[in-house]
């Protein structure tokens, strides 16, 4: 089976205690996953490649390594991947961005397509997809059988919160694609809610129910 990375950082798990309180804000649930997003960012471009370039310090020249910001390709699902996209883009600012845009049906909890739009020559990109929540894993499971069309050079998948029932669908349609989370819950209810989860990701982080 695929890779799991459960990043467990204190730092990590303290901000997405404060973001399933259901007395958290908007205001207060936004800002946390902006900054949880920054942390998650650090631990999955930790084996991204650097470049050796040569460098002037005050002192000497020296050579020093460099990330090509622009070889990286966040990939949010709309609408609730917006809120890791902009804290990720703190960390890699000049990262390209793609959107995928899916909803669940909600009888049959399959995800259906909208929009799609990525980048340009994928072929030389690594491409780290993102939605908070990986619950039954249709949407993730179709984003990423969409983003292979684009043959992108790698792929990775990152969410806040997941359950056993996501990883096992994730992984048995991509394998190849390793999840890194801040969380494997206990299990999914019967309306494809993570539970105990932080509910509906969407609705928290725009305020819209
Ligand atoms: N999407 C959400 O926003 N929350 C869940 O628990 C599952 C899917």
């Amino acid at each position: 089976m695929g890779q799991v990375h459960l990043i467990s950082h204190p730092l990590v798990q303290h901000k997405l205690t404060l973001m399933r309180q259901k007395e958290t804000s908007t205001q207060g649930f936004r800002g946390l996953l902006r900054e949880i997003s920054m942390l998650l960012a650090y631990e999955v471009c930790r084996d991204l490649p650097v470049t050796m370039t040569q460098i002037e310090t005050p002192l000497a020249t020296m050579q020093a390594p460099l990330l090509d910001g622009k070889k990286i390709v966040f990939i949010s699902i709309l609408r609730a991947g917006g809120g890791i996209l902009d804290g990720m883009l703190e960390i890699v600012p000049s990262a390209r961005i793609g959107h995928i845009g899916l909803y669940r049906d909600p009888k049959t909890l399959g995800a259906v397509e909208y929009y799609f739009k990525v980048p340009t020559e994928m072929g030389d990109r690594d491409a780290i997809i993102v939605d908070p929540m990986l619950a039954t894993g249709n949407s993730a499971i179709a984003a990423v059988d969409r983003l292979k069309e684009t043959r992108p050079k790698s792929i990775k998948f990152v969410c806040l919160l997941t359950c056993p029932e996501g990883i096992k669908a994730f992984h048995s349609h991509h394998p190849d694609v390793p999840i890194y989370t801040a969380s494997i819950d206990d299990r999914l209810n019967e309306k494809g809610y993570i539970l105990p989860g932080l509910g509906d990701a969407g609705d928290r982080l725009f305020g819209t129910k």
